[in-house]
Formats: structure tokens, C-alpha cells, sequence
């Protein structure tokens, strides 16, 4: 086992792998930039080193600064958290380089999974189901014309390079195709710099429906249930929950075999989560996230399981302690994405906490950076925390949250809390019913 792990994050998600090297009693090296000299990540962590100035791309995405931190505190692994570097190819490639383990799967999963084409291709070939459209890449509009023809409108444009909810453009008929088709590719080439697009048909009332896989990397994989992530703004999760509310015992255990098959044939290593739309009892694939997700507490809440301690340990070459028939579901759980952010225009809201209560009592968790008198810095994700919660069945869970959300104060910004007690008002929301496209009507509605 590793005596010390590197953490090339912050915020939450940081506390979250710093917890669980404690509890395996490993050391943790906390790496932030100028900005984030008060964080929570460099107060919990057993050591840290200022990796660069405020913006990202000179700090946290510092490949050689962050590979240099590694070098000085001797630590022997990185974990990556989510965003940033996580899914990074060429990082993984040069900590290989430099004789340190990344703690997730190996190069050439993140590679193909990362272009979203080659994931559906090998997807496909691998039988697990997809969302119907292009065969591969479509380079000009008379190739997308025909695929869209033959497929139906409406249909979206998506950027093979996509990722957090950007590069998708809807054409509802032929002659919208034309401009989403450009514009989709125009926006892929600036954000990603990458202009390859596809062509899927475009589902009118799905749910987002994900999977969490993990692989030992030597050809055995387990399943462990959905989440479901069907309220989104933008493209982007808002509220997660699992169980899937729609999702029957059957189709998980149907459709968990045929991913946990899919990466074991692979011989993939570590947390992976599978998504999928799901409509009309059908799963239909759109990506792999080869990374743990944000939303992983859920999943961990309803099986007991620490997913970080078992990437930690299959990085090192230990067992996971995964075995499918010994992996069963209790209760149920929700988590909320608390932003700093203004309801109804959600935006970004950063500045001083001047008060700060978290909630507790059963059943609750809390993964946040967040203290009393701490400045939350204008650089970075607004994501500040996550509120867990766990109930015996869905009904307890939905009345726990609101009593935990009672409790909670964050005063000094505007954030997303309010919004999560309208929501759970809601006919809807209270029954489970919603599609991707449920908080976006909503909020319309609520807001105009
Ligand atoms: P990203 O990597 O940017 O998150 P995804 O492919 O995972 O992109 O899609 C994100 C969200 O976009 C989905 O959860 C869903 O809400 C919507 N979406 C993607 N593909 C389709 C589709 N074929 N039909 C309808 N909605 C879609």
C-alpha cells in the first residue's frame, strides 16, 4: 500500500480523498494555487505545496508543477478527484514517465472513452446498447442531412470532444440542421479544439440514468446499481438520487450485468460510471466517465461502500473488495448540489461566509469545503457542497432532506439551497416523476 498520496484537486472533493487516506492511514499532500492558500483541502491535509497562481490552468491543471510537488513530498500516487486532470490521457501517460501511480484506469481507457465517438463505437461492440445515430463522425451538413433523415428529427449535434454539458446544439427539423450543425461544430472547435461532431436522434422525454462500474483492471467487475441524474439545468445535474425511481430490480440487474461485462472484458481498472437515457424501458448509452463522479455518495450511501478507499487500493495492486452477489441495496438516498450561485439566473455568487451551520443527525452528510469566515475564491467550479442524505425508503429520504436543508446556514452569498426546498413542493419531484427535461419546464414556469 502507498504511504503517501498526492491530491491534484481542491474543494470538496479533496476533504473527500484526504478522508479516506486517513482512515487507511495514509499520508496526503494537498497541492493549491495562490488563491486557495486558506482552503480546507491545505488545513486537513498532512502536508501541501503551492502548485502556481489563481487560474487553473497555471495551478491545478500544472501538469510539470503538480508532477514536481509529487517529487518533493515523495508521494507515490495521485488522486485526481474529478475535472481537471482527471481525465487526462497525456497526464497519466507522464506520471508512467515518472514512476507514479495514478489512481484511476490506465491511458488508453481514459483515451477512448474520452472521445465520445470511439466510446460509442467500442461500446457498441462490446453490446451494450446505444443512443441510435451516426456511424462515427459526420464531417459536412449533406452527411448530417442524410444520417438525420434516416434517423428522424429531432436530432442533436454533439461534439465527440464534449464534456460538463457544452458542445451539444438541437435541430427539431431539416431546416434547423444546417445552423446547429455549424454552430456545433464552430463552438466544438473554440472550446475543445476539436471540431468532430455526431449525430444522435434526440429523445423527447428520457431519463439520465447512470451506472457505476469498477473494475480490478485484471478482468473482473462488479455493478453497483444507477443513479439517477435526470434534473439537470443546461445539460448539467442538479439533484441526483439513487435508486433510479423508474428503474425496476430487473432492468438494473440486466443492464448493471452488461456494463460490469463490458469493462471487465476491457480489463478496466477502478471507478467508472456508464450513462445512459432511458425511455420507454429502454437503456440507450450517450458516455463513460472514467473517473469517480461527483454524485458517488449516493451509491455509497445505499450500498456502504467507501468507493475511494477501493480505487486507492486497486491502484496499488490490492483486491478490490467488490463481490457482486455480496453487493445489495439499503434504502435510498438523494444528494443536492449546493452553487454559489443566484436562483434564477444561477450565477455565480462568490465572497465571504460569514455564517456557516451544517446539518447533522441520521442519516445525513455533508462533503464541503466550506467554514465559517472563508472567501470562497471567483476562480473555480461554484459547486461549495454537497448535501447527502439516506432514508429507509424514498419517502424518508425526500423528508430528511428537507429537514436537513432546515437546518443548514450559509450566509454571506446567495446559493442554490433555496431552490431545493420549492423543489421538494413539487407533485413530481415527491413521486419521482421527471424527465431530463422536467427542471428546465419548471423553472420557466417559475420564473419566466
Ligand atoms: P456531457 O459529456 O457534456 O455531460 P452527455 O453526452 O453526457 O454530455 O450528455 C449530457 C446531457 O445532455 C444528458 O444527460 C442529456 O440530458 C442530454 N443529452 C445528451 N444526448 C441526448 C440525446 N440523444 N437526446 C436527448 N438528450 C440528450
Amino acid at each position: 500500500m502507498f504511504d503517501k498520496i498526492l491530491i491534484a484537486n481542491r474543494g470538496e472533493i479533496a476533504l473527500r480523498v484526504i478522508r479516506a487516506c486517513r482512515e487507511m492511514g495514509i499520508a496526503s499532500v494537498a497541492v493549491h494555487s495562490t488563491a486557495d492558500a486558506d482552503a480546507m483541502h491545505v488545513r486537513m491535509a498532512d502536508e501541501s505545496v503551492c502548485i502556481g497562481p489563481a487560474p487553473s490552468s497555471a495551478s491545478y491543471l500544472n501538469m510539470a508543477a503538480i508532477v514536481s510537488a509529487c517529487e518533493i513530498t515523495g508521494a507515490q500516487a495521485i488522486h485526481p478527484g474529478y475535472g481537471f486532470l482527471s481525465e487526462n490521457a497525456g497526464f497519466v501517460q507522464m506520471l508512467e514517465d515518472h514512476g507514479i501511480t495514478f489512481i484511476g484506469p490506465r491511458a488508453e481507457h481514459i483515451r477512448i472513452m474520452g472521445d465520445k465517438i470511439t466510446a460509442k463505437d467500442t461500446m457498441r461492440a462490446l453490446g451494450v446498447p446505444c443512443v441510435p445515430g451516426s456511424e462515427g463522425g459526420v464531417d459536412d451538413v449533406e452527411a448530417a442531412r442524410q444520417v438525420a433523415a434516416e434517423i428522424g428529427y429531432p436530432v442533436i449535434i454533439k461534439a465527440t470532444a464534449g464534456g460538463g454539458g457544452r458542445g451539444m446544439k438541437v435541430a427539431a427539423d431539416e431546416k434547423g440542421l444546417e445552423v446547429a450543425f455549424r454552430t456545433a461544430r464552430a463552438e466544438a472547435k473554440a472550446a475543445f479544439g476539436n471540431p468532430d461532431v455526431y449525430i444522435e436522434k434526440y429523445l423527447q422525454k428520457p431519463r439520465h440514468i447512470e451506472i457505476q462500474v469498477f473494475g480490478d483492471g485484471r478482468g473482473r467487475a462488479v455493478h453497483l446499481g444507477e443513479r439517477d441524474c435526470s434534473l439537470q439545468r443546461r445539460h448539467q445535474k442538479v439533484l441526483e438520487e439513487a435508486p433510479g425511481p423508474a428503474i425496476t430490480p430487473e432492468q438494473r440487474d440486466r443492464i448493471g450485468k452488461t456494463c460490469a461485462d463490458a469493462v471487465a472484458k476491457i480489463g478496466y481498472a477502478g471507478a467508472g460510471t456508464i450513462e445512459f437515457l432511458f425511455e420507454d424501458g429502454e437503456f440507450y448509452f450517450i458516455e463513460m466517465n472514467t473517473r469517480l463522479q461527483v454524485e458517488h455518495p449516493v451509491t455509497e450511501a445505499i450500498f456502504g461502500v467507501d468507493l475511494v478507499r477501493q480505487q486507492i487500493r486497486v491502484a496499488a495492486g490490492e483486491e478490490m473488495e467488490f463481490q457482486q452477489d455480496k453487493l445489495s441495496i439499503r434504502g435510498h438516498a438523494i444528494e443536492v448540489r449546493i452553487n454559489a450561485e443566484k436562483v434564477p439566473a444561477f450565477s455565480p455568487c462568490p465572497g465571504r461566509i460569514t455564517q456557516y451551520h451544517a446539518p447533522g443527525g441520521l442519516g445525513v452528510r455533508i462533503d464541503s469545503a466550506l467554514y465559517q469566515g472563508y472567501s470562497i475564491p471567483p476562480y473555480y467550479d461554484s459547486l461549495i457542497g454537497k448535501l447527502i442524505v439516506h432514508g429507509r425508503d424514498r419517502r424518508e429520504a425526500l423528508a430528511r432532506l428537507d429537514r436537513a436543508l432546515g437546518e443548514m446556514i450559509v450566509d454571506g452569498i446567495d446559493t442554490t439551497m433555496p431552490l431545493f426546498r420549492a423543489l421538494l413542493q413539487e407533485p413530481d419531484i415527491q413521486t419521482g416523476n421527471y424527465s431530463i427535461h422536467w427542471l428546465e419546464r419548471w423553472l420557466d414556469r417559475a420564473f419566466g
